[in-house]
């Protein structure tokens, strides 16, 4: 990997949008959308592979590594493991975990690119049994450096970019509430 001071984790950023929300445990949570300059764009699989990692990384070569993803990279447990998940809906994992075993990336296909999820060794994430189908694309980089729950995703069409720019301004789960002095009367229209 080209060294991230110098370049950046992904390559030279042109421009960035982000919004912070707060979840249910009150964790903050970000969403970031990197433009990257031509020349660093994603555009082959190579490039895709280079950068990133949707496969579980061997715990002889890399231990620390092989953590942090066990421990924040993983999906699930959902679908018969765990029917009850909050990413489930009509007996689907909304995400469509288990992904499909793959030995190449391949570009460009449906909203994300297709990642090497090569079959695998198995490995105990909550207390299920969970192979690469499993494992959300990281980079390697900045999972060392943070040690956190940092997905990454790449984007290579403007109806991509259009789409995350709409999930990044969606807004989290709020209510409006105003308090005021006195008796509480109901009003349909004010509410
Ligand atoms: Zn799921």
């Amino acid at each position: 990997m080209d060294d991230p001071t110098i370049h950046g984790a992904l390559g030279k950023s042109i421009t960035q949008v982000y919004t912070i929300e707060f979840q249910k445990r009150r964790l903050p949570h970000a969403h970031i959308l990197i433009v990257l300059q031509a020349a660093d764009k994603f555009s082959t699989s190579e490039h895709i592979d280079k950068f990133g990692s949707a496969e579980i990384p061997s715990s002889i070569e890399n231990l620390r590594l092989h953590e942090i993803v066990t421990k924040c990279l993983m999906h699930g447990p959902c679908g018969i493991d765990l029917p009850g998940a909050s990413c489930m809906e009509v007996g689907q994992c909304k995400k469509m975990f288990p992904k499909g075993f793959r030995t190449a990336t391949i570009m460009n296909v449906r909203v994300y690119p297709l990642y090497r999820r090569c079959p695998s060794d198995t490995t105990f994430v909550r207390g299920r049994e969970m192979d690469n189908r499993f494992a959300v694309l990281y980079n390697p980089y900045l999972l060392l450096k943070y040690n956190a729950h940092i997905n990454v995703e790449v984007f290579t069409s403007l109806r991509e970019v259009k789409y995350i720019y709409k999930y990044i301004y969606k807004g989290f789960d709020c209510a409006n509430m105003v308090l005021s002095a006195g008796q509480v009367q109901y009003n349909e229209i004010a509410n």
